[in-house]
């Protein structure tokens, strides 16, 4: 019998770690399946899926530039994939799309449990209302901070992303700012900008953090990222975006598998590979 078999759908999508993690994910677990890379071309996302399943495939992961058009693909969803608007995880059963975003548990998950700084209570600033920000408010929210600031240089998008919030968790105390209005300090800064792609930092306001202030990057490479930096120079603890990476993936490798994957030794062992480059 063909183990199952999942890939990750994007465009480019030679440079997924994916293959890596989920192959990991499986020798750890002794489950039988296959995962590759599957380039979409880029106006054929919903042909490419639908041939997918025929040839018998169980599911996907969906990278960039997808993740709306999977969104718009599915037929039926999780709550916080409906919030995220986007989704990153699909399951094909009877002929049916079952779709998730497991980007925005993900990153919860490294934050609480890899990095050990509890949410609960906390004022917490997410810098950046692009789709990674927008996928992470509600997991986040569910962790009950005490506040959930949204800042972004375009306002008009941040205020979007607070009346989205403000629908799917009516109870959490969130605001929208511009960069230049914040007043600090944080518990917890998560920069869900691109500005980390092009060696830059979100123009920052002084005071934003305070000694114990956990300075998230979702952004993760060789080096060190700008923001990264700039809070270790304020004296903050840092961490960059491979953990989320590795938990988004254990948590779609749970949905597929039933199965939840340990995620630290995989998460060393990328760690060294990226460093290696
Ligand atoms: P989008 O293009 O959807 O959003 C980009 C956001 O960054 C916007 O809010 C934009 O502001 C802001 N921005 C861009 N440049 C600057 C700058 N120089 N200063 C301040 N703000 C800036 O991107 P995504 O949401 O898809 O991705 C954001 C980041 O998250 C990327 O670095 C990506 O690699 C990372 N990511 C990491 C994942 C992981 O698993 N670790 C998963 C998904 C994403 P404006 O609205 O004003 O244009």
């Amino acid at each position: 019998q063909q183990p199952d078999a999942y890939v990750v759908i994007g465009n480019p999508v030679g440079h997924s770690k994916s293959p890596y993690i989920h192959a990991a994910f499986a020798a750890q677990t002794s489950q039988q399946l296959q995962y590759g890379t599957l380039e979409a071309p880029l106006d054929e996302f919903a042909a490419t899926v639908r041939k997918l399943m025929d040839s018998g495939a169980r599911g996907a992961n969906v990278t960039v530039p997808f993740k709306l058009e999977a969104f718009a693909l599915a037929d039926s969803m999780t709550a916080r994939a409906r919030a995220a608007g986007a989704v990153n995880t699909l399951l094909f059963q009877d002929g049916r799309i079952l779709a998730d975003n497991t980007d925005g548990i993900g990153l919860v998950t490294d934050i609480v449990q890899n990095a050990a700084c509890s949410l609960r209570g906390k004022r917490v600033l997410m810098l950046g209302a692009g789709g990674a920000a927008r996928g992470a408010l509600l997991p986040l929210a569910e962790q009950a901070p005490a506040a959930l600031v949204i800042a972004n240089r375009t306002l008009a998008r941040a205020q979007d992303l607070l009346a989205v919030l403000r629908s799917d968790a009516p109870d959490c105390v969130a605001a929208a700012s511009t960069f230049a209005d914040l007043q600090g300090p944080f518990d917890v800064i998560i920069n869900a900008t691109s500005a980390s792609l092009h060696g830059e930092l979100p123009p920052l306001p002084a005071g934003l953090m305070h000694a114990e202030t956990l300075a998230y990057d979702m952004m993760y490479g060789a080096q060190e990222t700008p923001f990264c930096r700039y809070a270790r120079e304020q004296g903050a603890q840092t961490r960059d975006g491979l953990g989320m990476l590795v938990e988004q993936a254990a948590e779609a490798f749970y949905l597929w598998r039933q199965v939840r994957p340990q995620t630290t030794a995989v998460l060393a062992e990328l760690r060294t590979m990226l460093q290696k480059g």
